[in-house]
């Protein structure tokens, strides 16, 4: 359902609580049509985490040096450690036309929001909150003191949920990253994500030539082929 000529870039966030099965969501999207930014945190590496893949795992003192010196697009505080996302690797892909996503929690998603403003925000939920305490707890991952402090964290996120563009429950991996696809696909059918198809309409260029082929030919015309970014 793309329009072809569309070569903006896209920044995507999804966001929910721990134990909604954000990360494997994530995961499973296609990585040819999604850029995945790594985050910094200066929480303890898990058991099977690699760094640069799960994330950046730095120093509190590392973590404020990025911070003072503007490097991260959003941070935030949770649950006892700090996580930011690189800010240069989202710009760069952005203005390279790629659809970003960034996996964080509310608060980061609302500094993007205000920063960026076209950037779409997906709350993804379980289907149900025990499903979320059980997913909490079998995996294994955390102290019960941990578990308990974020289901308390899970409740005062989901207050935030209607400052969201749209609401994806995980019943099941497949179908959710299904909704997510959709979600992108209706999101660049947007005019100001298709400048190119809005500018040749406006200008009548597209006459005698199918507009979608006209625009396609012209981006891969250009030097570089990339236009700007409109997230
Ligand atoms: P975890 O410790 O379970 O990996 O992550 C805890 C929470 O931090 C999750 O809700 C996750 O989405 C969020 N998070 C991960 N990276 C970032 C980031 O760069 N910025 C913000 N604001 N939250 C993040």
């Amino acid at each position: 359902m793309n329009n072809a000529g569309n070569n903006s870039g896209m920044l995507i966030i999804i966001s929910g609580p721990s134990g909604s099965g954000k990360g494997t969501v994530v995961k499973s999207l296609d990585k040819s049509r999604f850029a995945h930014s790594v985050s910094v945190t200066t929480r303890e590496k898990r058991p099977g985490e690699v760094e640069g893949i799960d994330y950046f795992f730095r120093t509190m003192e590392e973590f404020e040096e990025m911070r003072n010196e503007g490097r991260l697009l959003e941070h935030a505080y949770f649950c006892g450690n700090c996580y930011g996302t690189p800010r240069d690797y989202v710009e760069q892909k952005i203005n390279e036309g790629c659809t970003v996503v960034l996996e964080i929690e509310v608060n980061g998603a609302l500094q993007v929001r205000e920063k960026i403003k076209n950037c779409v925000l997906i709350f993804l939920i379980p289907p149900t909150m025990e499903e979320l305490a059980r997913r909490l707890v079998t995996r294994n991952t955390e102290s019960p003191e941990t578990i308990e402090d974020r289901l308390y964290r899970a409740e005062e996120e989901i207050e935030l949920v209607d400052k969201y563009d749209y609401l994806v429950i995980n019943d099941h991996v497949a179908d959710a990253v299904k909704r997510i696809d959709d979600i992108v696909n209706v999101e660049s059918l947007k005019p100001f994500r298709c400048g190119a198809m809005v500018e040749a309409l406006k200008n009548k260029t597209w006459h005698g030539m199918r507009i979608d082929e006209m625009c396609r030919e012209n981006n891969s015309g250009k030097e570089g082929a990339h236009a700007k970014a409109v997230v």
